[in-house]
Parts: C-alpha cells; structure tokens; sequence
C-alpha cells in the first residue's frame, strides 16, 4: 500500500478565464470586430495579416473595457503597465506572436466573491490582463481531400485573460465561479460571455493533496471546455482520475490535458518537457500606459451596481426572496425591466417579480429569446395587472392574454380583440350562472339541502362555461342570489 492509501485529500482549483472584449474595432487596428456572420477574410488589414512593417495602434475602448472588469473584481490598477511579445508559431497566428502583457499586467490583486453550494465563497484574483485573439482554423473534407482554410477575422479582436488564484476547492465552486465571472462582465457590458461562440473560455489547473500537506500532486492544465456544464464534468473527472493515481502510486505527471466531450473523459495533449517557451519580451511598437488617477475615476464613474449588491437591494428593498430576488438579478437588463414595471409603486414589487418568473420568464424561454428579454415592456404589465386589480380581467384570462399579447399593443385591446374582459355585472354572466344551475340539479339540491360547499362545483362550472371570463367572488355572489331566491 502506497504512502497516501488512508489520507485525506483535498482539490486545488484556479480558473483561467479569456474573454472577448465588445468594441467596435479590433485591438490594434482598424479592422471590424464584429465578424460573427462576414466572409472569411474579409474583416482584415496588414496588422492583423501581421504583414511585415504594419504598426499596431492600441484600442483605447478595450483597455478601458480590462480596466473596469479589473475594478468590477476589486483590483488595483497600477500607474504603469506595458505589453509584450509572446512569440509562438501556429497557422492561426500570421504576426508569429501575440501581443500580450507579461510581468506589469493592467490590473492586479482582486477578488471575486460569489455564492456555491448555499455557501459565499471569496476567490482571489490575481491578475486582469489585456491581449488580442488569434485566427480560426477550420477543417473541411468537401473541398478535395482533407484541409484546414484559415480564417483570419478574429486575428486581433480584443481579449483580456482573468488569472483567479488557486482559491477553488471543487468542481461545483469552479463553475459558480464562472458564471458569476459571466454575469458580472455583462453587467458591465464589456463582453457578451457567449461560450458556445468562444467570446468566454476557461482553461484550469487542478491538483490534489493531502490536507495535512504531506503529500502534495503536480497541477494538471486542462484545456478545451466550452461549457459550464464541460468545466464541471472535466473538473470531477480529473479530480477522480488525480485521486486514484496517487492512492495508487503517488505520481501524477505535471502536464496539459484536453477535455473529450463525446466520451466524457481528459487525454493528455502535452507534458512539461514539450512546453513552450514563449520568450516574452517587451512590445517594441507600442508604449507603456501610464494609467493617471484622473483616468482610473473617469472609468470608474462607469462602474453599474453589481449583481451581488443588487440582489441584496431586491431583498431589502422590496421584501423579495433570495430565490426570487437571484432570478430577476441574473440579467442586469431583467432586472432593469422589474424596476421599471414596480417604478413608485413598491408594493408591487412581488407581484411584478410573480409576473415577470411564472409567466415572462417561461414564455421567452419558450420563443427562444435571449435570457435578459422578455417578450412584454414594463408599460404592458402594468397595464396588465391594473386590469386584473380593477377587475377588468380575471386572473386566468390575464395569464391566457399575455402569450397572445401583440409587439406594444395595449393588454386592454388585446383582450377586447381576444373578447377575454370580464364578464362582471352583466347579462351574459346572469345567463351563464342560470345555465349552470339548469346543467346541475344535483348540486343544486345538494346547496339547498345544507351542503353550502357545494357551490365549489357550481362557481367552477360557471367560470369554466365563460372561458375564464368571469370573476369568482361575482359569480360566487350571483349563484348565492339565485340559490337563495328560488328556496322559498
Ligand atoms: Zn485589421
């Protein structure tokens, strides 16, 4: 039996996150960044074909989009910082090198506190750094045998690299992790923190040791995760794998290792010995920043209320559950919607944030629409539940009407047009509740012979036959007056 067969273990887990940054023009060019439906190719110029001789100028919007994130995770932002080379050769990167920054990053020393597990869980972060992305490669077999087309669109899009601290101790706080990282950089609008689009990715290192020290594994660096759900699939896999390797021999190759989807497993890409010597060297063609004090305020005047205050204010404020206040907050923009729709009217709050969770969120999931939109504006619930509180709709029609509720028409037309308005204090509701009684002999005797609840059975009858038209408590009122009346 080894030396660690008995001992108790514990996971080491820092997160590498690259996120695309959202300007208008790539990072030192001119070029588009947009390049999601163009033509391969066709967003290029000779810095980012890396021509010989062509200078690089620096995108002011995205080193400001850095430093925000820096400050939205608690960082210091250094009043100097500088770019270097990172020199490595792949198709996908025509200059030959990345232009990165290596010892002075633009913002340092962070923290990202979020929520795992019912528990707050505080993770440093060391480190917010500005570079640029490389090309695509993309393989094709129908174009005469196998080949790989380079596509250069993305070559210099801007990306910053969020370095976090080895501060994870499991794959579930790894993912919580990452999508509070996600939604924190959209609240900021800085990036879209699309993952299936690649404008968020996560590599992490992980290692296993004893957690009286004794024994301690080489961290592992996997790559190729493109989803919260394949980090935290990747992450249980190798924590297991690390585990059993050194229970049973004590040794785990230092190494970097690719996710494998389809089979739910990591394979080994390369070892320490193939690893690269990127040579970094400082940026000849662009100079340091100075970062002033007066530009650290200008771009910290920006800064929007974060999610994890906000939730705390939906709590506070309008007396909403954790659950509730999470949901609405997940989205800077949902949470904007709530707030327009309750507006001054506080004691709305719950019943918005009931609206907007059963029946909005439900519905945009429904039409496909993105998570922070929903498919009515603030100015069309509250219309929607005065009706509802002036007994213009019932509660069931209101739900009925809202999916059928047309692009800013007004609920109360739509529900003229969908002939949903109540059917309080008229003709038709006195003729409904007397076809109900003439339809139900039985129930009817039943009431008269004492047994009051069943006129249950006679209001559901009465709501049912009106479509959901009429209000309980007037049909409730009518059938009582006609059952009372005719008992003499
Ligand atoms: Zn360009």
């Amino acid at each position: 039996m080894s030396v660690a067969a008995g001992l108790q273990f514990e996971t080491v887990i820092g997160l590498e996150v690259h996120a695309q940054l959202l300007t208008r023009s790539k990072m030192y060019c001119g070029c588009s960044a947009d390049y999601a439906n163009a033509e391969p190719n066709t967003h290029t110029c000779p810095v980012c074909l890396g021509l010989p001789g062509a200078m690089p100028v620096m995108n002011r919007a995205a080193i400001e989009g850095a430093m925000l994130t820096g400050m939205a995770l608690g960082c210091e932002v250094p009043a100097f910082c500088k770019l270097d080379r990172k020199n490595y050769g792949y198709p996908d990167l025509p200059k030959g090198y990345q232009i990165s920054q290596y010892d002075l990053p633009l913002c340092i020393n962070g923290v990202l506190e979020f929520v795992s597990g019912g528990e707050t869980v505080r993770a440093g972060i060391t480190r917010v750094h500005i570079e640029e992305d490389t090309g695509r490669l993309v393989h094709r077999s129908d174009v005469g045998g196998d080949v790989s087309l380079v596509d250069l669109n993305r070559s210099g899009v801007p990306l910053m690299e969020i370095v976090g601290e080895p501060d994870l101790r499991s794959p579930e706080q790894a993912r919580d992790y990452l999508i509070a990282m996600r939604q924190i950089l959209r609240y900021i609008g800085v990036s879209t923190g699309n993952m299936e689009e690649g404008a968020f990715r996560c590599d992490a290192n992980i290692s296993i040791r004893s957690v009286d020290g004794s024994v301690v594994g080489r961290k592992v660096e996997i790559k190729n995760m493109n989803s919260f759900r394949a980090v935290e699939r990747a992450l249980r896999y190798e924590e297991q794998r690390q585990r059993e390797a050194i229970v049973a021999d004590g040794v785990i190759p230092q190494e970097t290792r690719g996710w494998v989807e389809a089979r739910g497993v990591t394979v080994s890409q390369r070892t320490k010995e193939q690893a690269h010597d990127y040579r970094y060297f400082p940026e000849p063609d662009l100079p340091p920043l100075n970062v002033d004090a007066a530009w650290i305020a200008e771009v910290g005047s920006r800064l929007p209320e974060l999610p994890a205050a906000r939730l705390a204010r939906f709590v506070s404020e309008y007396g909403l559950s954790a659950d509730d206040a999470g949901t609405l907050t997940a989205e800077r923009k949902l949470a904007d919607q709530f707030e327009a729709t309750v507006g001054d009217d506080r004691g709305s709050a719950k019943s918005v944030a009931n609206w907007i969770i059963n029946d909005g969120l439900g519905l945009a999931r429904a039409r496909g629409l993105d998570a922070d939109q929903l498919p009515f504006t603030p100015e069309q619930l509250r219309e929607l539940m005065a009706a509802v509180s002036a007994n213009e709709l019932t509660m069931r029609a209101a739900r009925e009407l809202l999916p059928q509720l047309g692009e800013g028409e007004s609920p109360r037309e739509a529900a003229k047009r969908l002939n949903l308005l109540s059917l309080d204090d008229n003709d038709a509701l006195s003729a409904a509740v007397a076809a109900t009684l003439a339809a139900n002999p039985a129930a009817v005797v039943d009431y008269r012979g004492g047994k009051k609840a069943a006129i249950g059975r006679l209001i559901g009858e009465t709501i049912k036959a009106t479509g959901g038209r009429a209000n309980p408590d007037s049909v409730r009122a009518l059938l009582i007056e006609a059952l009372e009346a005719d008992n003499g």
